[in-house]
């Protein structure tokens, strides 16, 4: 096969696009065919590189950005990187507020593509001015011209994903996807995919992914808000302990929870077994998908389309660190990665 050797005029041009990858091992024996949408092939290693370029171009567009304006975010994960890669290339300052959970990892990584770093304390309430999303507020009424991403509470957000992740999927399958899965955090993936989705083929199936200790499910199937839901848990970037509305719940046709510790184990895995490193959260899809196998989900013929958000490159001292496995209690001697050095 060809592969296509192209010059670009910047990293920008180079997100969106992603492979669509079939897998192999990780389903041996499960009726229908497998495919992962690996959103690590983005320049900014995840899928936030779409929502970002979008949000920011729309503000373009509408004339609310001129060169050298400010763009905030609360985030200290992958929207963070993206908006800060981003803000590079157009020449805006950009400013993250994030919580001091962070790893110094993280913020190092921001830092190091440009970004101002607001460190908040972690231990306040959200309406507490030293909070992040106050402190992003405080900074955005500040700075004139500056430009609020708000992801979990801004439409462009599954606007993004409707023109661009939903048409890419549905071209690659040649509109053959029966399922598709996807785990929901500000659930713009989710929701812009199905949206698309739905619209060629009302009978796809559109099945989203959470944590034990977040409320979407429950919200999805009540909808009620439900505190008792809420407890700590430590996959990142998964659930949530509110409603966003970047989430249209009505596009959702049912929700799977997983473990924290099934989640680590298989992301593991899927390096090991398809060659692919990637993130927690695509730990979780993928646990799911064994979860609907187990349960009949799919069928011979099926086609179904999984999201692999991010790299695994993010996560080096949490799901692929042996010793923060151990910390967590989910030691299994079958995922060990540390018994495969040798010093000499
Ligand atoms: N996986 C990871 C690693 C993420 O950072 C996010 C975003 N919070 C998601 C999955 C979920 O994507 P979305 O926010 O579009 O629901």
């Amino acid at each position: 096969m060809k592969k296509d050797i192209q010059v670009f005029d910047n990293v920008l041009q180079l997100i969106g696009k992603t492979p669509l990858i079939k897998l192999n091992k990780m389903t041996k024996g499960f009726e229908g065919d497998f495919f992962a949408k690996v959103e690590a092939f983005n320049p900014g290693h995840s899928s936030k590189d779409r929502i970002a370029l979008h949000i920011i171009e729309e503000a373009e567009r509408k004339g609310l950005l001129s060169l050298g304006d400010t763009i905030i975010e609360t985030t200290s994960g992958n929207t963070g990187f993206s908006i800060a890669m981003i803000s590079i290339i157009k020449g805006y300052e950009c400013i993250l507020a994030v919580s001091s959970k962070s790893s110094p990892d993280k913020i190092d990584m921001l830092k190091s593509m440009g970004a101002q770093v607001y460190v908040c304390p972690a231990n306040v309430k959200a309406d507490d001015p030293r909070s992040y999303y106050e402190v992003a507020k405080r900074l955005h009424n500040e700075i004139k011209g500056s430009v609020y991403i708000n992801q979990y509470f801004n439409q462009l957000n599954l606007d993004a994903h409707y023109h661009s992740t939903g048409p890419e999927i549905w071209e690659q399958t040649e509109g053959q996807i029966t399922h598709l899965v996807a785990c929901s955090g500000t659930g713009g993936t989710i929701s812009g995919i199905s949206k698309y989705l739905k619209e060629q083929n009302p009978e796809v199936k559109v099945i989203g992914v959470d944590a034990y200790g977040s409320v979407l499910k429950k919200y999805h199937e009540t909808r009620e808000f439900d505190e008792k839901e809420i407890y700590p848990y430590r996959i990142e970037g998964l659930g949530k302990n509110l409603i966003p509305t970047a989430t249209d719940f009505d596009l959702i046709d049912k929700f799977v929870k997983v473990t924290d510790e099934e989640s680590a184990h298989t992301a593991r895995e899927i390096s090991k077994t398809e060659g692919l490193f990637v993130g927690y959260t695509s730990g979780a899809a993928m646990q799911a998908i064994k979860q609907l196998n187990e349960e009949g989900e799919f069928k011979k013929g099926d086609k179904i389309v999984v999201i692999f958000p991010d790299h695994g490159s993010r996560y080096m001292s949490k799901v692929y660190s042996d010793k923060w496995m151990e910390d967590q209690g989910f030691f299994d001697s079958k995922t060990l990665i540390s018994e495969k050095i040798q010093y000499i």
